[in-house]
């Protein structure tokens, strides 16, 4: 068995390799501060806390009450709300929690965007209407039944009269706005109007736009009419893999904490809440910064794009006002491939990033093995220091694969030398912790 920790430890040394070397696109990752990873290393990994802090069902909760309070403290600042429960481990247990607070548990409705115009799989049917089975998390656990607001696929955004339409004749008990492709800012404040009529609460899941929420750009969900906002806390939100739920409803405070625990949890993973607490003092301090460049970085690696020949979705409006852009590809299907094929083209020149479903993709009959679209998010190579001059070279990068389709290999070791220069994790205190000297891996 000592091998096989040996071989344990090798693949993942490579993978750190790996992730070193190459340009990171994912527009659902992101990186942590050396401080982040010394805190999610902490002992707090080894113990349970179950319960609200001060109230727990474990002995030794001392010091782990007093850093969820402080994490807690630093997510009403950074959410601007009264309320944060930083204890769901992830963005879809967030969502189970919001959904047990809004839904009735016995036939209950939700509206919300379809995962093929972006929205998640948590917020899914247990069946699609077409016949064809999606196990989404709404309905396979809590039975929701789903009617999918109306899309403006030219606008990439909810069509407002449409959805009201839907809204006022579906009558649901909650309204979800969010997706996992999000260029613009979702019209809460419309339809949020429209849901209170029918008596619907309003959710926003910023799984992917919660950074930029907090640090004041993008929208503000909480003021703009959503009653709950939940999130993953580890994409444009650069901690741990974690999630949260906030709030500025004094009235809903106690069924929401009682949602998530005891309904979902126990272990509540307390080193990702010391991780996160870190993040968001980080956010605090540097957000402002950090994620304004993350969001001008995507606009211009959409119009770096552009002017090489690729189609990047939705110029008319500046590419994006969020930290993705999308890449309609379906034309170079015939030359080079689709969705899939490219994606794999340009892991083997070390560009990671990924395939995605484009709004006309299923009536073209493409799927999502291999659909029309890629997604590319800028988060993870602003926080390596990336700026605007190297977006144009990541755009010549993409261009050198998909229209001169040069040697995958070649483009690898160009990839390699362009990213010696960014190594280091910006926006986060460089100096006062010494995690790498623990994190042997590195
Ligand atoms: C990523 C994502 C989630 C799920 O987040 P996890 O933290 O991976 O559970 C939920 N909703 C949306 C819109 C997402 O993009």
């Amino acid at each position: 068995m000592k091998k096989k920790i040996e071989e344990i430890r090798n693949i993942l040394l490579e993978h750190h390799d790996l992730f070193q070397k190459a340009i990171p696109l994912i527009a659902s990752e992101n990186i942590t501060s050396p401080a982040v990873d010394e805190a999610c290393l902490s002992d707090f990994s080894h113990r349970y806390a179950e319960g609200w802090s001060g109230e727990r069902v474990y002995a030794g909760c001392k010091y782990i009450d007093q850093v969820e309070d402080i994490c807690m403290e630093l997510a009403k600042e950074y959410f601007k709300c009264i309320h944060a429960d930083v204890r769901p481990i992830s963005g879809v247990v967030a969502n189970l929690a919001m959904y047990n607070a809004f839904t009735s548990d016995n036939n209950g409705k939700m509206c919300c965007m379809s995962i093929i115009r972006g929205g998640h799989i948590s917020h899914g049917p247990r069946f699609a209407k077409s016949g064809r089975e999606i196990f989404g998390t709404a309905g396979t656990t809590r039975g929701l039944n789903i009617e999918y607001l109306a899309f403006d696929n030219d606008e990439m955004n909810l069509d407002i009269d449409a959805s009201a339409k839907i809204i006022r004749e579906f009558e649901p008990e909650l309204v979800l706005f969010g997706g996992s492709v999000f260029l613009f800012p979702h019209p809460v404040k419309e339809l949020g109007e429209i849901a209170k009529e029918v008596g619907a609460s309003v959710g926003y899941d910023a799984a992917h736009v919660a950074g930029l929420i907090g640090s004041g750009y993008f929208q503000d969900p909480l003021r703009e009419g959503a009653d709950v906002m939940t999130m993953s806390t580890h994409k444009t939100l650069p901690g741990p893999q974690h999630g949260t739920l906030v709030s500025n409803r004094e009235d809903l405070v106690e069924i929401l904490r009682s949602c998530a625990f005891p309904a979902l949890l126990s272990n509540h993973h307390l080193h990702n809440v010391a991780g996160l607490a870190v993040a968001l003092a980080e956010m605090l301090e540097f957000g402002k910064d950090y994620h304004k460049n993350v969001i001008t970085n995507a606009q211009a690696l959409g119009q770096a794009l552009n002017e090489r020949g690729l189609k990047v979705l939705m110029e008319h409006k500046g590419f994006t006002e969020s930290h993705q852009i999308v890449v309609d590809i379906a034309d170079h299907a015939k030359s080079i491939g689709l969705g899939g094929d490219i994606e794999a083209l340009l892991e083997s020149s070390n560009i990671i990033l990924n395939r995605n479903l484009l709004p006309r993709d299923l009536a073209e009959g493409r799927h999502y093995e291999n659909p029309g679209g890629l997604r590319i998010g800028t988060s993870e190579i602003t926080r390596l220091g990336m700026g605007k001059s190297e977006m144009q070279e990541i755009a010549e990068f993409i261009k050198k694969i998909i229209i001169d389709k040069k040697e995958p290999k070649k483009v690898k070791q160009e990839v390699i030398d362009f990213r010696k220069e960014f190594q280091e994790i910006k926006y986060c205190f460089q100096k006062g912790n010494q995690a790498y000297e623990y994190f042997k891996l590195y």
